[in-house]
C-alpha cells in the first residue's frame, strides 16, 4: 500500500502546488487525473523521491520513503514527462546505460538483462537501432524497461500516453496493464480515456487538491439520468454554452452533436437522455467541484 498524508508543496513564487494530498493506493493501476497546473507531476516526482514536500508524508508498505529515498529507489520505476535520450545510443546502450545510473544489479550480467528487458517491452527488433529512429511509443517503451529493471513494488508514470499515435497508445496501455498485475502503478494523464481503458481506480485533482477518490463506474453513477443528447446549429451553441453544462461537442456535417449535464433532469426541446460516459463525469466535476451522490474527499 502507499499511502500520503498531507502532503503540501509550495515552490518559490509561492506556488501551492499541492495543498494537502491525502491518499491511498493498493495494488493494480491507479489513475492521476486533472488539468494542466493541477499538481499531477509535482504528486509524482515526490514519490519517486526526486522532490522533497514541504510538509507531509508519504509512505510504500509502512515504510517512510521521503526519509531516505535513495534507500528506497530500488523499488521504485519512474518514467518521467519527458525522457532524456542520448540520440546516437542505439536502444540496447542506451538501456544499459539507464540501468547502470540506477544502480540495477544483474547477477546474470546486464547485457542479458537488457536483452531480456527490451523483449518485455517488444523492442528486441530494434536494440541495435539508435535511439534517435525510435517513434514517440518506442521512447516510451524504452522508458518503461527501465523503470521496470529491478522489479520494483511501485511503477510511477507521469502522462505517458500524450504524443502517442492510437496504435502505439493502445501498445502501450496493453503494456501498462500487465505490469499493474502485481504490483502499484500509479498514472498520471490529463486524458480520460487512460482511465476509462486503464483504471480501477482514480483520483481527480485540481489545483493541488483532490477532488473525488473513486471508481469510473461510481463517478458514473452519481450523475446518472443527468446527460442529455442533442444536435443544435453552430449559432445555438453558444446559447447552449451560457445556459447549460455541455461536456461534449462534435461538429457533424456542420451541425454541433451536443451533451449536456442537466441535474433537474429535464432537457431542452430536442434533447434525450443518453448514458453516462467518464468524461461527462469528469467535466461535471471539473465545472462543479464535486459530484452529487458523491462523498466529497480532502478539506
Ligand atoms: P501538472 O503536472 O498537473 O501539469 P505540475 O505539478 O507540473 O502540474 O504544476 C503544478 C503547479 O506548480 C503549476 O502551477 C506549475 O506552474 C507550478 N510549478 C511546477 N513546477 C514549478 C517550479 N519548479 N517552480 C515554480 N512553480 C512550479
Amino acid at each position: 500500500m502507499l499511502s500520503t498524508r498531507g502532503l503540501v508543496k509550495v515552490y518559490p513564487g509561492p506556488v501551492t502546488a499541492l495543498n494537502g494530498i491525502d491518499l491511498d493506493v493498493s495494488s493494480g493501476m491507479f489513475g492521476l487525473l486533472g488539468p494542466n497546473g493541477a499538481g499531477k507531476s509535482t504528486f509524482m516526482k515526490i514519490l519517486a523521491g526526486l522532490l522533497e514536500p514541504t510538509s507531509g508524508s508519504v509512505t510504500l508498505d509502512g515504510a517512510d520513503i521521503l526519509a531516505k529515498p535513495e534507500l528506497h529507489w530500488p523499488r521504485l520505476g519512474y518514467l518521467p514527462q519527458e525522457f532524456g535520450f542520448y540520440p546516437h545510443l542505439t536502444g540496447e546502450a542506451m538501456l544499459e546505460h539507464l540501468l547502470a545510473l540506477k544502480g540495477v544489479t544483474a547477477p546474470q550480467g546486464r547485457k542479458k538483462l537488457v536483452a531480456e528487458l527490451l523483449e518485455r517491452v517488444n523492442l528486441g527488433f530494434a536494440a541495435k537501432r539508435s535511439v534517435k529512429g525510435y517513434s514517440g511509443g518506442m521512447r516510451q517503451r524504452l522508458g518503461i524497461a527501465q523503470a521496470v529493471a529491478g522489479n520494483p513494488r511501485l511503477i510511477i508514470v507521469d502522462e505517458p500516453t500524450a504524443g502517442l499515435d492510437p496504435e502505439e497508445r493502445l501498445r502501450f496501455y496493453h503494456l501498462l496493464a500487465e505490469l499493474a498485475a502485481d504490483r502499484i502503478v500509479l498514472l498520471s494523464t490529463h486524458i480520460v480515456e487512460d482511465v476509462a481503458v486503464l483504471c480501477p481506480r482514480f483520483a481527480v485533482i485540481r489545483e493541488g487538491r483532490l477532488l473525488a477518490v473513486t471508481t469510473p463506474a461510481e463517478a458514473r453513477a452519481a450523475i446518472e439520468g443527468q446527460i442529455f443528447e442533442g444536435t443544435v446549429s453552430v449559432g445555438e451553441l453558444a446559447r447552449l454554452r451560457a445556459e447549460r453544462t455541455v461536456t461534449k461537442a462534435l461538429l457533424v456535417e456542420g451541425r454541433h452533436h451536443a451533451r449536456i449535464y442537466e441535474p433537474s433532469g429535464s432537457p431542452p426541446p430536442g434533447f434525450a437522455s443518453s448514458p453516462v460516459n467518464l468524461e461527462d463525469a469528469y467535466l461535471v466535476l471539473m465545472r462543479l467541484g464535486a459530484l452529487p451522490r458523491l462523498e466529497a474527499v480532502g478539506g
